[in-house]
């Protein structure tokens, strides 16, 4: 397993939970999405209607779910919580939407994976809370419109440009979220130490931080890997030794680089000289899916400045040349 994964894992699972901040003002980070999504949130409770359909976008583990939670706490409404790949049948969003109360959140993860015959559905459910149910078969099958309460729906996905264009018209606030500072990261990590009740001086916290690629998934998976390495290894307290040497052990470097990233790097540098490399053949050399070095690598080597991407495919930067230990000048000589 990759630990510097942006995906959810089992081990995640049981401590994700605990973690996730409850209220706005614990959200850390996210500072001009959290300002605007309050305004509305008050707006919309000061004139008792409902939110309107809220679009989150960016890498995984950035604080999607948790903030389509916060919105439902502070509004003080119920979550349903689905993700486009779950709901299989128009019926199945059907029973989702005609359970909601008035009010509701409704939020669906991977929102851009919902099948196309699903997606037409939620259109007039979005736009007008009704939808049209066709029931009987053949000849004699007749259409009947249902009234759905007003309901906030909050879509998450990774990149806003998957989802098809009807559908991202019908929200009415779009927000990206983006990828964490170390100085924030830091402050996440030291609130979980605290919930988890573990000892970390500010220095372990800053140089775990600077792992964590910006996302506070992986900040606090590393916390996790490294709470008990600080256990076995060392006097319980992390600090900045304690995890360096945890996350050497763990392979993740000063950076939060781990083998797939630097094999990405190396084969641009090396294999294409530096590119540009079209996604296709970078694919097809590190065997990665597309979607996979789109999502979940490019975002942090882009915000490295290690990566660029130009319109004939990506290029590889002198800062990366220079992590991976490579001179910028010699490109060309082979
Ligand atoms: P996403 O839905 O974007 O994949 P999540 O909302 O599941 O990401 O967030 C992953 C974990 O990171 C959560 O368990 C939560 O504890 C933590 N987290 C995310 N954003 C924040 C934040 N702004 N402040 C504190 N913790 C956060």
């Amino acid at each position: 397993d990759r630990i510097i994964t942006t995906e959810t894992t089992e081990s995640d699972l049981d401590i994700e939970k605990s973690l996730r901040p409850k209220e706005l003002k614990d959200y850390i980070g996210q500072n001009k999405v959290k300002e605007k999504m309050s305004i509305f949130i008050k707006a919309a409770m000061e004139r008792s209607e409902t939110l309107d359909h809220v679009l989150l976008y960016g890498p995984p583990g950035l604080g999607k779910t948790t903030l389509a939670n916060i919105i439902a706490n502070e509004l003080g409404v119920n979550i349903r919580i689905t993700s486009g790949p779950a709901i299989e049948k128009p019926g199945d969003l059907a029973a989702i939407l005609t359970g909601l109360n008035k009010g509701d959140v409704l939020f669906i993860d991977e929102i851009h994976r919902l099948n196309r015959s699903i997606e037409e559905i939620l259109y007039p459910a979005m736009e007008d809370f009704v939808i049209d149910i066709i029931v009987g078969k053949g000849p004699g099958a007749r259409s009947i419109r249902l009234e759905l309460p007003p309901f906030t729906l909050i879509g998450a996905t990774t990149r806003a440009g998957l989802l098809t264009s009807p559908l991202r018209d019908r929200f009415g606030v779009i927000s990206r979220l983006e990828i964490y500072d170390t100085s924030q990261l830091s402050k996440i990590i030291t609130r979980s130490a605290t919930i988890l009740d573990v000892d970390i001086a500010w220095d372990g916290a800053e140089e775990l931080a600077k792992r964590s690629r910006g996302t506070p998934r992986i900040a606090n998976r590393l916390l996790k890997r490294v709470r008990d390495f600080a256990q076995i290894k060392g006097n319980g307290i992390i600090d900045k030794k304690t995890a360096k040497d945890a996350l050497e052990l763990l392979e993740v470097d000063e950076i939060g680089l781990d083998e797939i990233d630097r094999k990405m790097l190396e084969s641009i540098i090396i294999k294409f000289s530096g590119g540009p490399v079209g996604l296709d053949t970078l694919s097809a050399t590190i065997d990665e899916e597309k979607s996979t070095i789109e999502d979940v690598y490019e975002p942090y080597l882009l915000q490295l400045g290690f990566i660029q991407r130009t319109p004939r495919g990506r290029i590889a930067t002198k800062r990366a040349y220079e992590h991976m230990g490579y001179s910028f000048d010699s490109e060309n000589i082979s």
